[in-house]
C-alpha cells in the first residue's frame, strides 16, 4: 500500500528549488498579484480519502479547469452531436491562437483550447435557464462546497481585457459556429474561469473521471461510462495544450491545467490528484505543478502506461 502522506509531505519539500523558473499569468491583470511562492498538493483516492499537503486548502482560480466540467454538462445535454461544432485533435498551438481557426472554417480543434471552450459554452447557454447558475451548482455538486463562486474581481479583470477571446468567438460567428450573443458569451466565460477552488475541491470533483463516471462521495454515477472514457481521452491528448506530448512523457495521466496554476490530473480506476503552483512555463501550464506531478507519478508508479 502507498503511503500517500508520505509521498506528498516529501513532494511539498522537493519541489522548493523549481521556485522562480516559471512566471505567474499577468495578461489577466487580477491574476497577477497571485503570491507566486504557493504550493497545495491534493490526492483523492476512488474510496474517497483525501491525501494533502502545502497550500491544498486554498482557494486559487480555476481558470482553464472549468472547461473539463462544463464539457460535462453539455455532453450530458447535448451527447455526442456536439462534435460536429468541436473537434478531438491536439491544436499544437497556443491555448488562445487564432491561426488554425481560419483555416479550419471556425471549427475549433478540441474542447479544451479556447475557442473550443468558447463553442461548448454556447451550447450551454442554448439551454433554456441560468447557465451561471447551472455551472456554479455543478461545481458546487461535484466538490461538496454549498458556498463555492466565482471571484467577481478576477471575473471583471478578464471581461475588460478579454480581446484575444472576443476575436476568437467573433471569428467563429462569422463562420456560424457560435449561435449567441459574443458579450453574453464572454461574460459567463470570464465568470466560469474565475470559478475559485482548492486543490482538494477538484481532486474531489475530479473523482467520478476516475471511476468510470460513478463517485463513491457523491454517492452517484455523475457522468457515463462512456462519457468518463471520452473525456480522459481527450484530456491525454489535448489538456496540456502545445506541450501535451511532453507533459504526457513526464507525467503518464490525462491531466487539465489553468492559468491560475492549477493542474488536475486523472489515474482511472485508482485516483485523482491536483497541485496548485502559480508560476507557468511557457505553454501555461504551472512549472512547479507538472514537476510535482512527475515526482508523484514515478514515486507511486501511479501512470495510464
Ligand atoms: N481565462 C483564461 C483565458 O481565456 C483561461 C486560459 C487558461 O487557463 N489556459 O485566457
Amino acid at each position: 500500500m502507498t503511503n500517500y502522506q508520505l509521498v506528498l509531505d516529501y513532494i511539498v519539500e522537493a519541489v522548493r528549488p523549481q521556485f522562480g523558473k516559471g512566471k505567474v499569468a499577468d495578461y489577466i491583470p487580477a491574476l497577477a498579484g497571485v503570491p507566486p511562492r504557493k504550493f497545495g498538493i491534493a490526492v483523492c483516492t476512488m474510496d474517497g480519502q483525501i491525501f494533502k499537503a502545502g497550500d491544498a486548502d486554498e482557494g486559487f482560480s480555476v481558470q482553464s479547469i472549468s472547461k473539463l466540467f462544463v464539457l460535462q454538462l453539455v455532453m450530458q445535454h447535448f451527447g455526442n452531436m456536439i462534435w460536429t461544432r468541436v473537434g478531438k485533435e491536439p491544436s499544437g498551438d497556443r491555448f488562445n491562437s487564432m491561426l488554425r481557426l481560419e483555416q479550419e472554417q471556425g471549427i475549433p480543434r478540441n474542447p479544451f483550447i479556447n475557442p473550443g471552450a468558447l463553442v461548448i459554452l454556447d451550447l450551454l447557454q442554448s439551454l433554456k435557464g441560468d447557465a451561471y447558475q447551472r455551472i456554479r451548482n455543478y461545481l458546487r455538486f461535484l466538490s461538496m462546497n454549498e458556498t463555492l463562486d466565482s471571484n467577481p474581481t478576477v471575473a471583471d479583470s478578464e471581461f475588460n481585457h478579454a480581446h484575444v477571446n472576443r476575436a476568437l468567438a467573433h471569428l467563429m460567428k462569422g463562420y456560424g459556429n457560435i449561435h449567441g450573443d459574443v458579450e453574453a458569451l464572454m461574460e459567463i466565460y470570464c465568470f466560469q474561469c474565475a470559478m475559485e477552488m482548492s486543490c482538494v475541491e477538484l481532486a474531489i470533483a475530479g473523482l467520478p473521471l476516475a471511476g468510470g463516471g460513478y463517485s463513491r462521495p457523491h454517492e452517484t454515477a455523475v457522468i457515463s461510462k462512456s462519457q468518463a472514457k471520452r473525456i480522459n481521452s481527450v484530456m491525454l491528448t489535448c489538456g496540456m495544450y502545445d506541450s501535451v506530448g511532453s507533459f504526457a512523457y513526464r507525467v503518464g495521466l490525462p491531466a487539465k491545467s489553468g492559468v491560475g496554476g492549477g493542474i488536475l490530473a486523472v489515474a482511472p480506476e485508482k485516483l485523482t490528484v491536483c497541485t496548485w503552483g502559480p508560476e507557468l512555463d511557457a505553454y501555461g501550464n504551472s512549472y512547479v505543478g507538472t514537476a510535482a506531478l512527475e515526482m508523484f507519478t514515478e514515486m507511486t508508479h501511479t501512470s495510464i502506461s
